[in-house]
């Protein structure tokens, strides 16, 4: 018998087998059949003229049929079809032929469909690998809206809490010209007390403000000249009271750099610059070393500060920038800003970031973890961009001139000094 009788003599032993052994249910049954016949008539077609494209065709189609659910619980249904198949053909070729027809057809036919497998198995998984990208796209959409939620939220409560705390300052202060002028000492130890939380929560929803700027990208810079050195100074004077009550040393080196005049906005990097080094006063115990270092490096400049503190575990310093990202540890929570281990709710550092990424810049945390007793410390690192040109073209003209004046006035100076630069003749 020749290879094209066999296969057409076991064309529907073939079928029903496969069918009633892989099929279940009447319905799903004849379904299954009219796909089974044609998949036989191409594997016909692929055994006389040997090319397997033939099957393509149906081997895309099946690899492409899974449903939602068999996607979801990884059910790789063709592929097992088609690896029974491979054995029930060799069954029911040898149930259906003599030995020697049954062999020809065995040795044509399970070469093909073990290539189809493995065509098969490759659009399985091209469609669940589909699967599994679009599922993921869709939980980081749902991911995006539930931290714009946040973020609006955030946004929405702010202004809704500065209306009556700006009510609860007016009359506070009313209240204090009344308890000055009546001589009630008491009151005004308590109204005090009552400031003293305004402010705080003035700051709080001025930092829930500014996250919600940041996340949104509307934070608007106002660039102008600024010497770091100068921020440090005024830095240093404003924390000169907290760091002697913590009776700590706080050092800041010059450091080149530290000198040059650069273009960026002087509130925001001074806000920056302040929660690094309040944090740092926070997290080290009294007694403790608080130092700011820095150097130049092409097109910025590094700004080093270094405390001998409790030290950030590693899993920790990944989530501080994130917004929030100390709210698990209520442990640190406290109410007073620079008391020891104070935490606050945990917006100071996403702000930095927010602030020096607007800058162009970039931050980030050294530390050899947290320890109490060892005191590892941390290094915070902030990498600026040594901006010497304004971003906005009327600046230039506002302050281009002064920044050509300085420059003509140093080489003066230094002329001056030095008098081998003189260029006078001799
Ligand atoms: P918080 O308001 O809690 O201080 P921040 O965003 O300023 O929020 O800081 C986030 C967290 O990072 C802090 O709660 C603290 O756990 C950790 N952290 C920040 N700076 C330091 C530091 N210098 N040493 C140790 N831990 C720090």
């Amino acid at each position: 018998m020749t290879l094209q009788t066999s296969l057409q003599k076991l064309r529907t032993p073939w079928v029903e087998r496969i069918s009633r052994e892989l099929a279940s249910g009447e319905g799903v049954r004849a379904g299954f059949s009219e796909q089974l016949v044609r998949f036989y008539e191409l594997l016909e077609q692929t055994v006389m003229t040997g090319d397997t494209a033939w099957l393509d065709p149906i081997l895309y189609d099946w690899g492409r049929s899974p449903t939602e659910t068999n996607l979801e619980e990884g059910d790789y249904n063709v592929s097992f079809v088609i690896n029974r198949m491979i054995a029930l053909s060799i069954e029911t070729a040898r149930e259906t032929l003599k030995q020697k027809d049954a062999l020809e057809f065995i040795a044509a036919v399970v070469p093909i469909l073990t290539h189809s497998l493995s065509v098969v198995v490759r659009y399985e998984m091209e469609t669940r690998v589909a699967h599994i990208s679009s599922e993921l796209g869709k939980t980081q959409d749902k991911l995006q809206q539930l931290d714009r939620n946040k973020s609006n939220f955030i946004s929405v409560a702010a202004h809704e809490l500065k209306t009556p705390l700006t009510l609860i300052e007016g009359y506070t202060s009313m209240m204090v010209d009344i308890a000055q002028n009546s001589e009630q000492s008491q009151m005004n130890s308590y109204l005090e007390g009552v400031n003293t939380g305004i402010h705080r929560l003035r700051h709080i929803i001025d930092d829930m403000i500014d996250v919600s700027l940041i996340d949104n990208n509307l934070l608007i810079l106002n660039f102008q000249p600024l010497w770091i050195s100068h921020l440090f100074t005024l830095l240093g004077n404003e924390l000169k009271r907290t760091v002697e009550e913590r009776k700590q040393n706080l050092t800041v080196n010059p450091f080149e750099g530290s000198e040059i005049m650069i273009y960026a906005d002087t509130e925001r990097l001074y806000q920056a610059l302040h929660n690094v080094i309040s944090n740092a006063i926070k997290y080290t115990p009294d007694h403790g070393t608080i130092t700011i270092n820095g150097r130049l490096l092409p097109g910025f400049v590094e700004i080093i500060i270094t405390d001998t503190g409790i030290g950030i575990s590693p899993e920790h310093q990944a989530i501080i920038f994130e917004k929030f990202g100390q709210l698990g540890r209520t442990d640190l929570h406290s109410s007073g800003k620079t008391k020891f281990k104070g935490g606050g709710p945990g917006l100071g550092l996403p702000i930095t970031r927010g602030i020096i990424e607007a800058h162009g810049g970039t931050i980030w945390v050294e530390s050899e973890g947290y320890d109490e007793v060892k005191l590892n410390g941390s290094t915070f690192h902030i990498l600026l961009p040594t901006r010497t040109e304004p971003t906005d073209p009327s600046m230039t003209k506002f302050f281009g001139q002064f920044s050509q004046d300085k420059k003509e006035l140093e080489t003066e100076t230094s002329g001056k000094e030095n008098p081998s630069t003189d260029k006078s003749p001799a």
